[in-house]
């Protein structure tokens, strides 16, 4: 086993016992590592930016789950649109309807989380818990047919504090739980609490995260040079 597969199979293995499926974040990295990720049997990848991830979608096996886990630009969706199995990090209006328009050119049903906003760090992304409860209070989002909003994605604050990233897992838990049962009460689609990174994975899977994305601890330190 090459150093990937062993730590792919750890993480996998963490999984285990819980309902959480892994996202292999592979950003940065190159297709090889990929492969090896691949060859091991994981399916899901995880990817930010558009370029990268449609070169890697051309040359990697088709039957790969691609996950746009990054800010996605409304421009851009369209180059993602044809392939992509999942969207994680929605968090406007303009943009759902950006993928739903998109989705519906390549007659497709678009899977999407919503973002919320927790960390105490100044990122620009994500709903506040309020303006989320806000935007699904709203419902225009209703009338998109080409979208399926499929649960909630959140960053948790970079910090070694544990007590706080987990206080955070928690309230993502509990604002996921009152939007199933406000909203999404009578359809199974929304069932996915994306959270959990590689320093904070096992916090997030105690706190009910379904869905961890992955990288470093799998793949390496990325290098932003290449
Ligand atoms: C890069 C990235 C990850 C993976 O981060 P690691 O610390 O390498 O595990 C997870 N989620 C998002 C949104 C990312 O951009």
């Amino acid at each position: 086993m090459t150093e990937i597969q062993t730590f792919l199979k750890q993480v996998v293995d963490e999984t285990k016992g819980t309902t959480a499926k892994l996202v292999a974040v592979s950003k940065y990295h190159p297709v090889e590592s990929l492969r090896e990720a691949y060859d091991c049997g994981q399916r899901v990848f995880g990817e930010s930016h558009v370029q990268e991830l449609c070169m890697k979608y051309d040359v990697l096996p088709k039957d790969i789950q691609w996950h746009f886990i990054g800010h996605l630009q409304t421009n851009k969706v369209k180059y993602i649109a044809p392939f992509v199995s999942l969207i994680h990090a929605v968090d406007t209006m303009k943009l759902l309807c950006e993928i739903n328009k998109q989705a519906m050119k390549n007659d497709r049903v678009i899977p999407c989380l919503l973002q919320v906003h927790i960390a105490k760090e100044e990122t620009k992304f994500g709903f506040t818990p309020q303006e989320l409860l806000s935007f699904l209070e709203e419902g225009e989002w209703r009338n998109l047919n080409n979208v399926k909003i499929s649960g909630i994605m959140c960053m948790a604050t970079n910090t070694d504090d544990e007590q706080q990233i987990r206080t955070e897992f928690k309230t993502v838990k509990q604002l996921y739980d009152q939007v199933k049962n406000q909203y999404f009460n009578d359809c199974d689609c929304f069932s996915e609490l994306s959270m959990g990174m590689s320093h904070d994975y096992h916090i997030a899977l105690q706190e009910g995260s379904t869905m961890i994305r992955v990288g470093s601890k799998i793949f390496g330190a990325r290098n932003y040079e290449t």
